[in-house]
């Protein structure tokens, strides 16, 4: 089988100046501008903008269109398994549309990063998170994204490695949820093999989850202070080429 590839951008806040910024803020649409107006805070209309601006960037470059006709469709899995779906207009993960269909994506941003996922043809989730003390909040949290099995072994780690260990578990469910578009309210849906030893599904309670042998999962290398992983649900050996947003921007 030919491989696959998955393109990785990485984009950095700290790195992206405010002409920059507004620049991307221009590309967005109608329904993206309302929603970056309605962050309050400064930090998280910059990570919107980035995020949503490089979509467009990679996709149109991808598709031969200008950023701008870029469209997506944005389709909510768990609304669609509802009977009775809540009307709450469009929302869920956006897929690319019209020139740019068949190309999917998934964006990710956490602290001063932002992850954006593409390939042609096939589902792929990314997740960043950037590691912060848990001291405060441990036990919610390990309850909200962990099994029971898997917080079992977490406690079996040394004290100095648990907190980044809980943030890589964190960030490889939420890739493979993104990945299906069930979305990360159900982290407890999958349990995997405990950070350090070989990356493995051990179970996936979803209608959704692919074969065995169509999941990749990988963590992708993002410094001490941030985790990151990507999932590809393909059978086909997979490539990644992670790139730097920068490169989109100039
Ligand atoms: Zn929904």
């Amino acid at each position: 089988m030919t491989p696959l590839t998955c393109d990785l951008w990485w984009g950095d806040l700290t790195a992206t100046s405010p002409d920059r910024l507004r620049t991307l803020s221009a590309l967005l649409d109608a329904d993206e501008r309302q929603r970056h107006a309605r962050f309050r805070l400064q930090a998280d209309k910059d990570r919107y903008a980035l995020a949503h601006g490089l979509a467009r960037l990679a996709v149109g470059r991808a598709a031969g269109i200008a950023p701008e006709s870029v469209t997506f469709d944005l389709r909510c899995v768990p609304c669609e398994r509802k009977a009775d779906p809540p009307d709450r207009g469009p929302h869920g993960k956006p897929r690319p549309s019209g020139p740019a269909e068949g190309w999917e994506i998934s964006f990710s941003h956490s602290g001063d990063r932002v992850l954006l996922a593409m390939a042609r043809g096939v589902r792929v989730g990314a997740d960043v998170e950037r590691v912060r003390s848990l001291r405060a909040s441990l036990d919610g949290l390990l309850d909200h994204a962990l099994t029971e099995g898997e917080r079992a072994d977490l406690a079996a780690l040394g004290p100095q490695e648990r907190e980044a260990a809980f943030f890589t578990y964190w960030s490889r469910k939420e890739a493979l949820l993104k990945a299906t578009g069930e979305g990360v309210g159900n982290l407890t849906a999958v349990t995997l093999s405990v950070p350090g030893a070989p990356i493995e599904v051990r179970s996936w309670d979803s209608p959704d989850a692919p074969a065995p042998g169509h999941v990749h999962l990988r963590d992708i290398p993002a410094g001490d202070e941030y985790r990151a992983a990507v999932a590809v649900l393909t059978p086909r050996p997979l490539e990644i080429a992670v790139r730097d947003a920068a490169e989109l921007l100039r």
